[in-house]
């Protein structure tokens, strides 16, 4: 019987397993995971009842064996949820479908409402042509985008940055109200040294000519085939957050007779003549040795590699200056936002309808901010009376921000949200969540990656996946198909791992936050 080691149970590592165990008794599968709980980046973290999703994460893809997968897991609603059961909405329902008053396996449809705060007032995201738009923006503004964005299409800039990038696609004044500053944010770089080819995977498909058009389509009630990605407008949401999905997978596992071991974190990968004989955790402050026929590692590269023997330097300096960017996520509760409420889209709780807000404005250093109720009022014990934010700041490991205490960060929360208009009373109450490596970036070493993952190919009973496993900027989707091939690849005998590299390449969807 083989024996395989999957490390991490986020959706790369439970989708690995999952399939190696579906019709398969002939194979041993151990998953090994330094949390104390699974789904990765993509669990729930439940604070006294309110849950917070690290991110907010939207359940979108067009990957049909994927998006079946998520299916049979959680169900497609078949009655209303709590709130559009009291606002009395409209809803499309599967037939026979679960009730989520009822039943907690359930996935929910969701409409997607976010927008950019930016100098004190709210754009729609994206971007849309309306007279509130132009009204925001004031009359001169609103011509000098127009005029700039002009100017950049008769005159195109080399691209050779994700400034150049930008500008050719927006304009010079656009760009510097609506991507400059969150670039920065983000990564902690200017878009003028970030590579252009970052730009075009992430921004792909959206562009002015797009929103004109889509805008013209939305007038005249035209269907748009050709939708600008970003304007995807339902998706798809556990009842319970995104993690309540992968606890489930972890259930169905265990009971095809997987084994998961939380808190275990891997810290030494026992490789000789190109195998991967076994490898040490910790559990419990106790090392324990496991040996293993194959290894799928779904940890960080610069992590797998650090864990490794006899590595030539060239691949440890390129593994080492891989780089990533962290994350701080500060869950907040209150009882009431001072911003006036959509006019169209109702809540139960009486504000805004927004999943989550871009903050593009430079005078506070957050982020983004997600109202957890709208995302699903099941994630809030109290969705009437209470609103439970996940206030995002983008950072990085070790540096002042994050090593800021709990209590300094929720100070700085309440008063950037006070700043900005949108409480004026404490807070109630919080929690700080700080995610290392969030997000594996594209700059540094990464233009040398290739090196690394021949050197990598050479092992011949490891396999990698996932988002930091393969340093691949991908979303969940991304993450459990890679997961799938892995297993399938194992299955066959198969050790072509350029096919797990390449997952996310070709992609042509590519969500949009
Ligand atoms: C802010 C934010 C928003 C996002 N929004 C979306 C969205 O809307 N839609 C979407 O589809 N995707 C979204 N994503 C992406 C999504 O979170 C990831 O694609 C997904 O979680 C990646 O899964 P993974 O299994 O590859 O990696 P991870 O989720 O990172 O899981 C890896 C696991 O390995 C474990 N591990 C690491 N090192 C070790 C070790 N040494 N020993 C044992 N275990 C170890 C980790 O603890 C973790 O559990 C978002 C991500 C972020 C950061």
């Amino acid at each position: 019987m083989k024996k395989v080691v999957i490390i991490g149970a986020g959706p790369a590592g439970l989708s690995c397993a999952y399939k190696l165990l579906s019709n398969n008794k002939n194979i041993e599968v151990i998953v090994l995971e330094e949390d104390s709980q699974v789904g990765g980046i993509s669990k729930t973290i439940n604070y006294k009842g309110n849950r917070m999703d690290v991110g907010g994460h939207r359940f979108f893809t067009k990957n049909e064996e994927v998006k079946k997968f998520w299916l049979k897991i959680l169900p497609l609603q078949g009655k209303k949820a709590y709130d559009d059961i009291l606002l009395e909405l409209d809803k499309s329902l599967k037939k026979g479908g679960p009730d989520p008053e009822k039943e907690d396996r359930v996935m929910l449809v969701r409409n997607r409402v976010s927008r950019i705060y930016y100098n004190k007032k709210f754009f729609d995201y994206p971007v849309n042509l309306n007279f509130k738009t132009l009204k925001n923006m004031g009359l001169v503004t609103s011509i000098n985008c127009g005029f700039s964005y002009i100017k950049s299409s008769l005159f195109k800039l080399e691209e050779t940055s994700l400034e150049n990038f930008y500008i050719n696609s927006f304009g010079k004044k656009l760009y510097s109200m609506f991507f400059k500053e969150y670039t920065t944010k983000v990564w902690g770089r200017e878009p003028k040294d970030i590579d252009p080819s970052w730009g075009s995977q992430r921004a792909k498909g959206i562009s002015i000519r797009k929103v004109i058009s889509d805008y013209f389509h939305r007038l005249f009630k035209i269907k748009n085939k050709n939708k600008a990605k970003s304007l995807i407008e339902e998706f798809l949401y556990p009842k319970y957050g995104p993690g309540e999905l992968y606890e489930y997978v972890a259930e169905e596992i265990e009971k095809m007779g997987g084994k998961i071991y939380l808190n275990s974190k891997v810290t030494k990968i026992n490789n000789e003549n190109n195998k991967i004989k076994s490898i040490s955790y910790m559990n419990n402050n106790k090392k324990i040795d496991i040996n293993c026929d194959i290894v799928v590692s779904s940890m960080p590269m610069k992590d797998l590699v650090n864990d490794m023997n006899k590595i030539p330097k060239n691949i440890k300096d390129i593994s080492n200056n891989l780089p990533y960017r962290d994350f701080i996520t500060i869950g907040v509760l209150v009882d009431k936002l001072n911003l006036k409420p959509h006019k169209t889209i109702k809540t139960i709780h009486g504000s805004i309808s927004d999943n989550w807000i871009y903050v593009q404005d430079p005078s506070v250093t957050m982020g983004r901010v997600q109202i957890f109720n709208n995302w699903s009022p099941y994630m809030v014990k109290s969705p009437k009376d209470t609103i439970w934010m996940g206030l995002e700041y983008f950072c990085s490991e070790g540096d002042s921000f994050w090593n800021k205490s709990d209590k300094e960060l929720t100070k700085l929360a309440a008063e950037e949200l006070k700043r900005m208009g949108f409480i004026k009373d404490k807070i109630i109450d919080s929690y700080v969540y700080r995610v290392k490596k969030a997000y594996p970036a594209y700059f540094d070493s990464y233009s040398e990656i290739d090196k690394l993952r021949e050197y990598l190919n050479d092992y011949e009973n490891l396999y990698c996946i996932g988002r930091n496993g393969t340093h691949s900027y991908n979303n969940m989707d991304h993450s459990i198909y890679s997961g799938f091939v892995c297993a399938d690849m194992i299955k066959k005998n198969n050790h072509d791992l350029d096919k797990l590299w390449n997952i996310n390449v070709d992609s042509s969807y590519q969500e949009e936050k």
